[in-house]
């Protein structure tokens, strides 16, 4: 141990006469915190998160404080820029960071708010890198990958680390290790696993195991090539997690194990899964977390006692994702309806609330674009509730408004996110205030009605990187109203935000004499942030994305008010408790 702390006071050195630069954060103990590292070979889409999000819960689930971080290799600042349609839904956190959906994941997962140091693009790295020198940091050097980019790499780990106090910091790259961007990522875990010495470090490839139909049986060779890759980079995997269509046979476990020198109890079958939520308890029954715990020899700092009780809760939780009896069925809408990825955490915060509430609530996803007035109703026949999901821009927009009048009308249960809250209130001011003319300035910049109109903090902003009104926000609710009695008779409730538009003020009397109750505001600001009819069984929007805090452990109280309404409708003989008494047995009140 004493060896390797020196190593790493000389590797700390960055003046300009040595070779070694890994800058090492202030108040940084050596030996502290533990390092797994989740890689991917073959192919991207294995689920790395998933996988790497489970373990660090059943890690967590043992009293260590565990820290995940995301590494994107690609060149953006952030997420926000990204289209959902080729990466999956944007994900905001607490402190307004645009990111991965796989944070998301690990949120859930661990129940834990995470923040911009859990996250990194290569965009971010080589801005600092860039901005460190001009700033004259590097002393007069050639700034190179090698030490200075992997530098910064492992300094971003180590502050995490540091910073979160977490025994394992759990690293998971983005791709797989063949792409080129990667590269970097890779060398600076070896180097720190290096500088951390022994025990320090864990690496767990995910890997793909091919089963062609024409053959009928499984192939490991593109798997065995994917991990000899990995080691040509000079890395020794610990785990191997494969993954496939159906359980890994031995002889393919066998064959991977003798080729990467991991012992077969460590080459594990990871078939696809029903639920996400299963998993943990799979990794689990193959001792995965003990296998962790005794590669980083952190076997000491783990509770039997907390793990009984953790462990105890989440299979009162799994129990109830197959024991669900009722059936009903909500319509999500939207622009991006091909890609599931794109709606992540409202598909996830459907699933806790029915989840809870003893039921299986299918999805059917409905193409705005071709919903009219005409054909809603046929179109919306065989739903019990609906969701509008956020949005941008003008395509399907009269779908979406056709929908909100449908569901108004017919008493259909209807949650409107953030975009579905701005139709929601286009909706009304139509066709219940008679300002026919009413639209978004977002949707027609010179509508001569703009009860939605851009904030006035957002006229100033050009570019569109990072500066909507972003993450987390208090709400001021009205007392006596559904959201109110929703969030447990709260004063205020938090929820992240993503957008750019909102009520314009001059029309909220107008909408609140047709029957709207603004039920939600921003604290000292007259932006509105929740809206409800009383008049309706059902019928909230927020300018909010409350899917975004959803847990499985507690459901956000919105989504379980929108599935009881929906369980109500469509069972309505039953007595089943309507959406407030269903949210105050359940929810989380803030
Ligand atoms: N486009 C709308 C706005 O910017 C809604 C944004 C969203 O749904 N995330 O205000």
């Amino acid at each position: 141990m004493a060896k390797n702390q020196d190593l790493l006071a000389s590797v700390s050195d960055t003046s300009a006469d040595s070779e070694f630069f890994s800058p090492i954060p202030p108040g940084y103990k050596k030996g502290k915190n533990r390092y797994c590292f989740v890689l991917g070979t073959v192919m991207s889409g294995l689920g790395k998160g998933i996988f790497s999000s489970c373990l660090a819960k059943l890690m967590q689930d043992k009293g260590l404080k565990v820290a995940p971080i995301k590494l994107e290799g690609y060149l953006n600042i952030d997420s926000g820029t990204l289209n959902p349609f080729r990466h999956g839904e944007v994900f905001v956190l607490d402190d307004g960071l645009e990111c991965d959906m796989d944070l998301g994941t690990y949120e859930r997962m661990l129940d834990q708010d995470l923040t911009r140091s859990n996250f990194a693009t290569s965009g971010q790295i080589f801005s600092s890198i860039l901005h460190k020198e001009r700033h004259g940091d590097y002393l007069g050097r050639d700034v190179q990958m090698i030490p200075h980019v992997t530098g910064e790499v492992k300094l971003k780990l180590r502050d995490l680390a540091t910073k979160s106090n977490a025994d394992v910091v759990f690293v998971e790259i983005g791709g797989t290790v063949g792409d080129l961007e990667n590269a970097y990522f890779i060398e600076a875990m070896r180097e720190l696993a290096y500088e951390e010495g022994p025990d320090s470090c864990c690496f767990m490839a995910l890997t793909y195991i091919l089963e062609p139909k024409t053959l009928g049986e499984q192939k490991s060779k593109a798997a065995q090539l994917g991990i000899k890759q990995l080691m040509h980079l000079g890395i020794q995997p610990d785990i191997i997690a494969c993954r496939a269509s159906s359980p890994v046979t031995e002889k393919v476990r066998q064959k991977i194990s003798l080729y990467s020198n991991v012992p077969l109890e460590r080459v594990v079958s990871l078939p696809d899964s029903a639920s996400i939520y299963m998993i943990p308890a799979i990794l689990r029954d193959k001792g995965l977390d003990f296998e962790v715990a005794r590669l980083l020899k952190i076997d000491d700092r783990i509770s039997l006692r907390h793990e009984r009780k953790a462990w105890g809760r989440w299979c009162d939780f799994t129990d109830k994702i197959d024991a669900a009896k009722k059936q009903i069925t909500i319509g999500i809408t939207g622009k991006y309806t091909s890609v599931r990825d794109s709606y992540a955490s409202i598909i996830n915060a459907v699933e806790h609330a029915g989840i809870a509430l003893g039921c299986d609530a299918k999805i059917k996803w409905i193409e705005t674009t071709a919903v009219t007035d005409a054909n809603v109703a046929e179109r919306l026949a065989d739903v019990d509730g609906i969701i509008v999901p956020g949005g941008f821009g003008t395509r399907g927009v009269k779908g979406k408004i056709a929908c909100v009048k449908y569901a108004r009308k017919n008493n259909l249960p209807y949650l409107g996110l953030c975009f579905g809250f701005q139709m929601a209130v286009i909706e009304l001011a139509r066709n219940v205030c008679g300002l026919s003319k009413s639209n978004s300035t977002e949707i027609d910049s010179d509508c001569p009605q703009p009860v939605i109109d851009i904030l006035p903090e957002q006229k100033k902003i050009e570019g569109l990187g990072g500066n909507m009104r972003l993450g987390g926000r208090d709400i001021e609710l009205k007392k006596q109203t559904l959201a109110w009695k929703l969030f447990g008779k709260a004063d205020s409730v938090r929820m992240r935000f993503r957008h750019r538009y909102e009520v314009d003020p001059r029309y909220i009397e107008t909408l609140e004499k047709a029957g709207l109750v603004f039920s939600g505001k921003a604290p000292n600001q007259p932006i509105m942030q929740i809206l409800e009819m009383p008049s309706h069984p059902f019928f909230l929007a927020t300018q909010a994305h409350p899917c975004l805090t959803s847990r499985p452990l507690r459901p956000q109280p919105m989504f379980v008010g929108l599935i009881a309404a929906a369980m109500k409708k469509h069972y309505p003989d039953e007595n089943l408790p309507d959406s407030v008494n269903a949210a105050q047995k359940l929810c989380q009140s803030k």
